[in-house]
């Protein structure tokens, strides 16, 4: 924002002094304008002058002529010098001839008029206001004789009012313009200022060919007040434009600041090894690769938690729960026992299965295993809780049963091992059998859940006693 402010000020700066110096320099040539047509008109008066000087009959008017002569003669060439108040003949000794205007003169001009005779330099044009309403400057040209000797002068009174006309035609608005003669008599003046004459610049050239000078006062012309009207304008827009800018970035930031938020507590999350995956919506493209990154290392990393619970509450070899997982169980049923709900446990023992292992391999065991997991899952109910405790000894849960269905489903268990015997790949030739042992989950007869399993494992125990292929209770 400062730089903004800084490079506003600066850029005004230069284009103030580049205005300023555009200024001065339209000033300059404006004024040269105004000096040169004063300086032609003059020269136009000075030339007609001089040519009347250079005539023979002006020559022979100053030497031989007479009052009447001379009076016709200024009549007659009066009408090539417009706007004159009189035009005169001036001896050597100071006389005057010419038209009655030339008598009117005031002490200013008869003075001028003596020192002109008497060879003293005069300022030239001269100006002369002492008379009210014949206010004019003096123009004159030597008159020589044929022999080379000055005889006098051809002198002229021209009215200021043509100096004025020139500067009321010319001058523009804004200017003000003053012209002095080389004694600061006012010659004329006009003031074109609009308004106040505020921030005015002055300049003042000598009108060649005269002892005048004319100063031109300028107002600021409206080009500036534009410029700065622009300025101001951009300055502000880029004031906004930079507000804007600062505000977007900081509502930016604040987001980007929220994401990385979001993302720090996601990880989190995830180092504090929560079950909750983490759910985090991308706000920016440009943080979207970050946050799925982050997403995806979530996902796999509640995966691989799942795969792990299961591995640890399951056995590999049969999908079946483990023994941890089991008594877990039989934990929670003994909490539904002790509400009279009645439960069984029933453990299973394959019979003679070592001997499989023996005769045709760890492999073959391995799919007998499989066959009674099937057999298993094909005959319980699905409220029953199925599980493998270790090596060839199963165990089911059976909740919400009785003794009767207890044995329908070791009867049906045997059948199913059986026959399921008789697909397996190999022909292992001999077919093993199952004993069990029935032990009802009872608060009443056990201190513990783990009591139950150990009544059925005696059960278990008593059917191997007993011939095995059984069942006891
Ligand atoms: P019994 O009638 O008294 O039960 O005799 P048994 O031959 O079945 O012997 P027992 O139950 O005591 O032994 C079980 C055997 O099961 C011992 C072990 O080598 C085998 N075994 C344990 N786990 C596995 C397994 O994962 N795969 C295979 N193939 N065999 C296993
Ligand atoms: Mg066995």
């Amino acid at each position: 924002m400062v730089l903004v402010v800084l490079v506003e000020l600066f850029s005004q700066r230069l284009l103030a002094n580049h205005n300023q110096r555009m200024e001065k320099r339209q000033v300059r040539e404006n004024l040269s304008a105004y000096a040169l047509a004063l300086q032609r008109q003059i020269g136009f008066y000075q030339h007609q002058l001089e040519g009347l000087a250079s005539r023979a009959d002006v020559q022979d008017l100053l030497e031989f002529g007479d009052q009447d002569k001379a009076f016709l003669w200024a009549m007659s060439y009066r009408k090539l010098l417009p706007d004159t108040v009189g035009l005169s003949l001036i001896s050597n000794n100071g006389e005057i001839q010419g038209d009655p205007g030339s008598l009117l003169i005031g002490p200013q001009c008869r003075a001028d008029i003596v020192k002109l005779s008497q060879g003293i330099k005069i300022a030239s044009p001269s100006v002369h206001r002492d008379q009210a309403g014949l206010e004019h400057f003096d123009l004159f040209a030597p008159v020589n004789n044929v022999n080379g000797e000055r005889t006098g002068y051809v002198f002229a009174s021209i009215e200021l009012s043509v100096v004025q006309d020139i500067l009321d035609t010319m001058t523009q608005d804004g200017h003000k313009l003053t012209v002095v003669a080389g004694d600061q008599t006012p010659v004329a003046s006009v003031n074109h200022f609009i308004g106040k004459a505020e921030g005015t610049f002055q300049l003042t050239l000598p009108i060649h060919g005269t002892t005048w000078r004319i100063t031109l006062v300028s107002q600021p012309r409206g080009m500036e007040k534009a410029f700065t009207t622009l300025l101001i304008a951009t300055g502000l827009m880029a004031l906004v434009f930079g507000i804007s800018v600062v505000l977007l970035s900081r509502r930016l930031s604040r987001g980007l600041l929220r994401e990385i938020d979001s993302i720090r507590i996601s990880l989190d999350q995830i180092a504090e090894d929560s079950d909750k995956p983490v759910d985090i919506q991308p706000q920016f493209r440009e943080t979207a690769p970050l946050m799925d990154a982050v997403q995806d290392i979530s996902n796999r990393i509640q995966l691989q938690k799942e795969s792990l619970r299961q591995l640890s509450e399951t056995d590999s070899l049969t999908g079946l729960l483990n023994r941890r997982c089991f008594i877990h169980e039989l934990e929670k049923a003994w909490a539904l026992a002790n509400r009279k709900v009645q439960i069984y446990v029933m453990t299973l023992d394959i019979d003679g299965f070592k001997q499989i292992n023996d005769r045709y391999g760890h492999a073959v065991g391995d799919q007998v295993l499989k066959a009674l997991t099937e057999c298993l899952n094909d005959c319980a109910r699905s409220t029953d809780v199925i599980a493998r405790l270790g090596g060839d000894e199963f165990v089911i849960l059976l909740v919400q049963s009785d003794e009767a269905a207890g044995l329908t489903l070791f009867e049906r268990l045997r059948d199913c091992f059986e026959q399921a015997q008789t697909t397996l790949p190999i022909d292992i030739g001999m077919y093993c059998t199952l004993s069990a042992g029935l032990a009802t989950v009872d608060s009443d007869i056990d201190t513990s859940a783990e009591a139950s399993l150990r009544r059925s494992d005696e059960a278990l125990y008593r059917a191997k006693q007993g011939g095995r292929n059984q069942m006891r209770q």
